[in-house]
């Protein structure tokens, strides 16, 4: 096992770093599920999915499913929290007993304090808190099945999530996780990948600045590699931008055609 900088904890920090003989890339390119290195696992994101949020999302990064609900701005409570210049940000990432082989025992613990925290502080950059003094925000992050890459499907959902709550934001924020594995880069780890590889890089963009929000690394790479990652994840990030702006689009299409069948039904009663 190797030393390494910033977060891990759990089976990563057992595996990761020095298992580059477990062959997880055949010899033509291809990864373990089918993927070529540069490829994203197949996306799906649906806003708007839960009736008693504010905003809500889901989605899935292959064989993970997360969900995502917000609450707020609403009145923070307790008051020594309150912030008179702001609102604050209170993300709970959550990953339920069910989500993993091993049943997770519920209730936070350091990996999921980390995650919040670092997701917390990704939006308090991104929202204009400062349009709602004194109140809460409140991100919710449920991860219903996990296979590697969940902080990075936790802040796509619940940018996604904030959005369908009507709460101003400088932009989406698309995340995805690229990492080292068999000496290639890669884009988005899947678990086998996640524990067996060599890097673990999560990256989150603002794509209208262009600027890196969220960067975490674990494991080793060298500053060739770094900078190929960083380009492979930035790439992807706009990929999975797009997908959730189709999200949004299609989220607010349905509702305007429901609003218009509601308007067009008493005109065909006064008719008849
Ligand atoms: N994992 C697990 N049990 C745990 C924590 C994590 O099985 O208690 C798995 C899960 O599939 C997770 C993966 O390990 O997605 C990688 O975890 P990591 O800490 O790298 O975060 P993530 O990649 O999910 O953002």
């Amino acid at each position: 096992m190797q030393a390494r900088t910033g977060r891990g904890f759990g089976i990563k920090v057992m595996t990761m770093g020095g298992n580059s003989n477990v062959k997880l890339i055949s010899d033509d390119g291809i990864r373990v599920d089918g993927r070529k290195v540069d490829e994203l696992r197949p996306i799906r994101i649906e806003a708007g999915v839960l009736k008693r949020a504010d905003g809500s999302a889901y989605v899935e990064f292959g064989k993970n499913k997360v969900l995502a609900a917000v609450y707020g701005p609403r009145e923070c409570h307790p008051r020594h929290m309150q912030n008179p210049a702001k609102a604050i940000i209170q993300c709970k990432y959550n990953m339920i007993a069910f989500s993993v082989n091993d049943r997770k025992r519920p209730g936070p613990d350091r990996r999921s304090v980390e995650i919040s925290k670092i997701i917390s502080e990704a939006f308090e950059y991104v929202v204009f808190t400062e349009n709602f003094p004194r109140t809460s925000i409140d991100v919710y992050i449920e991860v219903l099945q996990a296979n590697a890459g969940t902080r990075c499907a936790g802040l796509t959902a619940a940018s996604v999530a904030l959005a369908d709550a009507g709460i101003p934001m400088k932009d989406l924020v698309p995340a995805v996780a690229v990492g080292k594995v068999n000496d290639q880069v890669v884009l988005d780890l899947q678990k086998e990948e996640d524990n067996f590889g060599q890097a673990d890089l999560p990256i989150a963009i603002i794509p209208r600045t262009g600027e890196v929000l969220l960067l975490q690394m674990d494991g080793h790479m060298t500053r060739a590699e770094f900078d190929q990652a960083i380009e492979m994840g930035v790439g992807a990030c706009k990929r999975i931008y797009d997908l959730q702006k189709d999200a949004l689009a299609r989220r607010y299409s349905v509702e305007k055609s429901e609003e218009d069948q509601l308007e067009e039904a008493p005109a065909e009663t006064q008719e008849g």
